[in-house]
């Protein structure tokens, strides 16, 4: 395989009406079509049996969503961890560099080990590989509010890598709970556009629309809160930065999936493209086309933000 580039052509600016800035995720449907979407890609797929793993995992995220929520009007009441001050202006609701849901000033509840109990009982489906199971077996025995603060944190022990995976998912749930209940007039895009207005994490991909009120508009889809967030297309979403953008995509693909590479910051991040592919669903295309990000990280660009199932 190769990869062809091509640099971004006329944006078709003219065509494009408004785009909402934020659209805030549907916990009724977002982990469902991801699980049907990782089945789908799974299919003659080199990691296949990976992508039906994460798969049994969403529907685990589904089954999460259903009874426990968040109760309604309560979605500002994020506490801060006992002994540290609240941000300065957190209440005032105007602050905007300071996401609603800013990992540091979340402690997590019950939800999330409701959402962490389902995920741990895909140890029981027999199709699973056996050291998935050890690992979801194994978190019994762990402080998992901790190491959830861990991963929250990037200070995940090296040792407990493979738990990564249960828990992100697991606060994938706590998150997107949280995410819908907000009243989406109140958020407001950071300072740095490239993160997500919500909780702060880093985008997973972006979307470049076919359909809704202004195709032909790119959205950042956040790789925690599934929050998806309006990003200009002609500009780095690492650095800001216009020129000397590229897009790279595997020789003889579809033209649904590219990686758009940074001279800049020599950084890249995967672009979907609804036009060539309505079914894409940003998280899983996103790991069911490592394959490219071999291939263009082997020509010397990094990743600008990991999927948080594939970070170790
Ligand atoms: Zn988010
Ligand atoms: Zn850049």
């Amino acid at each position: 395989m190769t990869i062809k580039t091509t640099d971004l052509g006329d944006l078709p600016r003219g065509s494009i009406g408004q785009p909402d800035p934020v659209i805030l995720p549907d916990p009724s449907v977002l982990f469902v079509r991801r699980a049907e979407r990782l089945r789908v890609l799974a299919v003659a797929h080199p990691m296949g049996d990976w992508l039906r793993f994460v798969a049994l995992i969403a529907d685990a995220q589904h089954r999460a969503c259903g009874p426990v929520r968040p109760p309604c009007g309560n979605q500002d009441k994020v506490v801060p961890e006992a002994g540290s001050s609240p941000a300065p202006g957190h209440d005032d609701g105007k602050r905007v560099d300071e996401p609603p849901l800013a990992a540091a000033m979340t402690r997590l509840d019950a939800p999330f080990d409701h959402a962490l109990a389902h995920i741990v009982a895909v140890g029981d489906d027999p199709s699973i590989p056996d050291v998935a199971r050890e690992i979801l077996r194994g978190l019994h025995s762990l402080d998992t509010r901790a190491l959830a603060g861990a991963w929250l944190a990037g200070t995940m022990p090296a040792q407990r890598a493979g738990e990564a995976v249960p828990i992100c998912a697991a606060l994938q749930v706590w998150f997107t709970l949280r995410a819908a209940a907000l009243d989406v007039s109140r958020v407001h895009l950071l300072p740095r556009l490239g993160l997500c207005p919500v909780c702060g994490a880093a985008p997973v991909a972006g979307v470049i629309t076919a359909s809704g009120k202004a195709p032909g508009a790119r959205y950042l889809h956040c790789g925690l809160c599934a929050t998806a967030w309006n990003y200009v297309r002609a500009s780095c979403i690492g650095c800001g930065e216009s020129k000397g953008l590229a897009l790279q995509e595997v020789e003889g693909g579809t033209g649904a999936i590219k990686a758009e590479t940074c001279e800049a910051c020599h950084g890249y991040a995967k672009m979907f493209y609804q036009a060539k592919d309505m079914a894409i669903e940003p998280f899983a295309d996103d790991l069911g086309s490592l394959g490219l990000d071999l291939m263009v990280s082997d020509a010397g660009w990094s990743r600008l933000a990991p999927n948080p199932f594939v970070s170790a």
